[in-house]
């Protein structure tokens, strides 16, 4: 199809906005009304009618997947050299590359390291632990305060200033001594991947220059999810030539809680007056009833842009709300649905997806659906290369076939536990950066003995010494028996037990460690693909079977690419911008939709637009489940409908399961509860 025969399939303003290049642009607009589909055709558009390098042309948006889908979409538009050297990336990944290519004006050594939020934490842990023992939760609460500043563009030196009470000022010395830390590892975390660009764009002329020359276009999918800092990287970039196109949607914001702005969309017409706003109306995804649904809802929140959505795809079925006994009943319940609905309606795996509020609602379900074995993939949840655990193994084999792998050190010079803390690492690293050596091979250095206290120098010694003699006993003979004698030996199993809450879970988690070992051995031996093309290889080599672990690793991480057919199973959060013929959205109860710490905390509201996107993303079919009893805290409690139930139109629900109605005497509470509500709002 050529981009002539794209365009004329776009409804008017669709077209007006990909037409539209020589200014600054904003789509606002429903679910489901094609922004997404502007932004790919125009990024066509660009390139093939405009004659603009596709190397100038930078598309972002927020989560993996959509930025997979939104390459593939483009992917079909543009032919052979024609997307070389595009950008179609999440905002992470654009910040990285911007990193990548600035690290000297960054002050930054290559190679350096990104610390995932677990890293970050455990360093964070070191940092904390130095004045008073803390807790998981004070750890939390600093990072997440961190964070909020760094999404804010508040800087160590600013964050004092920015503290209301003791506990952020608190933070605020942390937050200074981790940000010294993390450039000593030459680590940046994943909140530093917008930060720093953003700092250097705004501090270093040159630098903007060049990113200037370099990319001509932007183009912003869920702009009202951007925060602070995303916003000033598009503002820093887009400034001059002030050619963007933002596409957003203020009822689908629901980052507030990881510093998202929606406000964002009015800063937008304030920075840039000649802002062309451009409004979609008509939706193209899903049935009137579904749609209805969701205007309904979504009426109850205030309102900056109004916006009415209609439909021509029918009115479709009705809505089924399925209220179950418990939540293993409702997990049966969907599983079993599935497998016989995909025959009913002819439609395959990848069709349904189902949508919860929190990954923990998964377990069970995965449970049914492995029963029936139903193929399924999950999105977001944590796999088995992502466990600390396992992270822990994998950076000891990484550092045993790798002595120069700094970040495998990092990760396990102190697990367990050595007595070598931050400020010993912090000044090992600055020495090692200065004799352009490893961390490990810095440990043996004689000079080392003038930057550090001659007990941490020993300290080091001890933990290179155990790893050299691990390596010496992987190559005279049994590379198994010493990696498992090495395990033994660290008594990494009595770490597990210390860390863990309760000692079954460590017992899991040694488990685990195990499997891998196991993983290992296996790899070891002959691999029946390899000695095919290699007919007599002896494969029996440790150092490739590590290697092939560590591929494995990444590949798990990206396994997401992974869009064979099966069922889809994702939070809500996870679900922006995708759709599916049939939608099933789990839990609809009171404290789990609306979350209860929304309730307490009075954000409702983010609730309301998070239950939206889950509607929204249903193209045909929409099925709303929920338990009256759910365990908490190892025990059956009641649960209470969601009160977005009541908020749907009736007359579009069918119900089924609803024997004994809710107890009119809880409805009557929650009615007295909303009334006692307005009357206090207005005063
Ligand atoms: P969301 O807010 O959920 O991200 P969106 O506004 O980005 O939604 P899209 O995903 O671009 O919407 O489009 C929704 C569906 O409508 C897609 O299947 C898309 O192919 C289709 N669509 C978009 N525009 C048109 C059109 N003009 N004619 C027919 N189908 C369209
Ligand atoms: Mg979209």
């Amino acid at each position: 199809m050529s981009i002539q025969q794209r365009l004329a399939k776009l409804n008017p303003r669709q077209q007006e906005a990909v037409r539209y290049i020589d200014g600054p642009c904003l789509v606002l607009a429903g679910a489901g009304s094609g922004k997404t589909s502007v932004i790919t055709t125009k990024i066509a558009y660009l390139v093939q009618v405009c004659g603009m390098s596709a190397r100038r042309i930078a598309a972002v948006t927020f989560t993996n997947k959509a930025a997979r889908e939104m390459k593939e979409r483009v992917g079909q538009m543009l032919k052979g050299k024609e997307g070389h050297g595009l950008t179609v990336s999440t905002f992470h990944t654009l910040g990285l590359n911007i990193i990548r290519g600035e690290l000297k004006a960054l002050g930054y050594k290559p190679g350096f390291s990104l610390f995932d939020p677990e890293d970050a934490k455990a360093l964070l842990r070191d940092l904390m632990n130095k004045d008073a023992q803390v807790d998981a939760e004070q750890i939390n609460a600093v990072q997440h305060q961190i964070s909020a500043w760094k999404n804010d563009l508040v800087l160590p030196g600013q964050a004092l200033s920015h503290a209301v009470d003791e506990d952020e000022q608190y933070a605020a010395r942390v937050y200074e001594a981790y940000v010294r830390h993390l450039k000593a590892y030459n680590a940046v975390d994943f909140d530093d991947l917008i930060l720093l660009p953003v700092v250097l764009l705004k501090d270093n002329p040159e630098v903007l220059a060049r990113w200037r020359r370099k990319i001509h276009y932007m183009l912003v999918d869920e702009y009202q999810d951007t925060n602070v800092s995303q916003y000033l990287l598009v503002k820093l970039l887009m400034e001059e030539r002030k050619t963007f196109t933002v596409v957003g949607d203020d009822d689908q914001s629901i980052y507030a809680w990881r510093g998202a702005r929606p406000e964002n969309l009015v800063t937008l017409g304030e920075d840039f007056p000649r802002l062309n706003v451009i409004k979609l109306e008509q939706n193209y995804r899903s049935t009137g009833t579904i749609l209805r649904a969701a205007n309904t809802l979504i009426a109850n929140n205030p309102h900056v842009y109004e916006k009415t959505l209609w439909s021509e795809m029918g009115q479709g079925t009705p809505i089924r709300v399925v209220v179950n006994r418990h939540e293993e009943a409702e997990a049966e319940r969907v599983a079993s649905e599935i497998l016989t609905r995909r025959i009913k309606e002819s439609a395959s795996w990848r069709d349904f997806a189902v949508l919860y509020r929190g990954n923990f609602q998964a377990r069970l379900l995965e449970l049914k659906l492995q029963h029936y074995q139903i193929p399924y993939k999950l999105s977001g949840g944590t796999s088995f290369f992502s466990r600390n655990e396992i992270k822990d193994a994998m950076a000891y084999l990484r550092l045993l076939i790798n002595p120069a792998d700094d970040n495998a050190f990092l990760r396990i010079v102190n697990v367990p536990r050595r007595e070598i803390g931050p400020g010993t690492l912090e000044k090992l690293a600055n020495y090692a950066t200065e004799r352009g050596a490893s961390l490990f091979d810095a440990c043996h250095e004689l000079g080392l003995e003038q930057q550090l206290p001659a007990r941490a120098v020993e300290r080091l010694g001890r933990f290179t010494h155990f790893i050299d003699g691990v390596r010496r006993r992987m190559d005279e003979g049994d590379a198994l028996a010493a990696i498992r004698g090495m395990l033994h030996e660290m008594d990494y199993e009595a770490w597990l037990y210390q860390n863990a809450s309760a000692p079954t879970i460590a017992e899991r988690r040694m488990a685990n460690v195990w499997t891998l070992i196991d993983q290992l051995e296996k790899s070891m031996k002959r691999d029946p693909e390899e000695i095919e093309a290699e007919e007599s290889a002896e494969t029996d080599d440790v150092e490739a079977a590590i290697s092939r672990l560590v591929l494995r690793d990444i590949l798990e991480q990206q396994a997401e690419e992974d869009d064979t057919d099966k069922v889809q199973l994702l939070t809500m959060h996870a679900s922006k911008g995708l759709e599916f013929p049939h939608v099933y959205l789990m839990g609809l109860e009171e404290e789990l939709l609306p979350h209860r710490n929304a309730i307490e905390a009075g954000t409702v509201e983010e609730e309301r637009r998070l239950a939206y996107v889950g509607i929204t993303r249903a193209r045909r079919t929409l099925t709303l489940t929920l338990a009256r009893q759910r365990k908490a805290f190892g025990e059956l409690m009641d649960c209470t409908p969601s009160r977005f139930l009541d908020e749907l139109p009736p007359d579009d629900l069918e119900w089924e399961g609803r024997a004994d109605k809710e107890d009119p005497d809880k409805k009557q509470a929650r009615g007295q509860d909303a009334i006692a509500g307005l009357r206090s709002l207005l005063g």
